[in-house]
């Protein structure tokens, strides 16, 4: 099945799931303001709040399991930073280690109205290794099919949170609103002077 942006929709919950653990957990900028990585319970929190979602109920995270996952973002943001940057090969690498590192294969699982679907798994059905399998896997399928340039890093000063673009004609060029809001105000500003 083709969902948005041409992504498969099993690839795409992955991808986003891979974008939400970065901005959930990496150090760096915000819509225009520094942000540290969480610790704690609220590393916790937030690696539990990015696999949760509108379509899946929000899991119980360990602190081993934030902190593996908290690892894993690291690794990711390396992936959304080279393919923005058009360094396709050294996203490919790292996808490659961390498919290794984490036994990603294809398995057949039942979906719940009947049928089959091709789910990633890790060597473990361990939440941090099978949630790190399953989205260096999507990222992989993107960045294996022309879906690459669909991974992107906010273009807004100050700000380095990564998207993923289902936009039809690939337009996106922010994290959210605010940041688009944010650029063209200061465009607009920078006209009147
Ligand atoms: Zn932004």
């Amino acid at each position: 099945m083709t969902g948005q942006g041409g992504f498969d929709s099993h690839v795409l919950a992955l991808v986003d799931v891979a974008a939400r653990l970065v901005n959930a957990t990496s150090p760096g900028d915000a819509g225009g303001h520094p942000v540290a990585a969480p610790t704690g319970d609220a590393l916790r929190s937030a690696v539990a709040e990015a696999l949760g979602g509108p379509e899946r109920r929000t899991p119980t995270v360990t602190a081993a399991h934030a902190d593996a996952l908290a690892g894993i973002a690291l690794r990711l943001r390396e992936v959304f930073d080279a393919a923005a940057e058009g360094r396709v090969a050294d996203a490919v690498t790292v996808l490659n280690d961390v498919m290794a590192a984490t036994g990603a294969r294809p398995q057949l699982d039942p979906l719940p109205d009947g049928g089959w679907h091709v789910h990633f798994h890790g060597t473990t059905d361990d939440l941090a290794t099978g949630w790190a399998a399953g989205c260096a896997a999507g990222l992989a399928l993107a960045v294996g099919s022309n879906l690459a340039g669909r991974l992107g890093v906010c273009a807004a000063d100050r700000c380095d949170r990564v998207y993923v673009d289902v936009t039809k004609n690939s337009t996106r060029r922010f994290c959210s609103t605010a940041c688009q809001n944010r650029t063209k105000a200061a465009a607009f500003r920078a006209r009147r002077h």
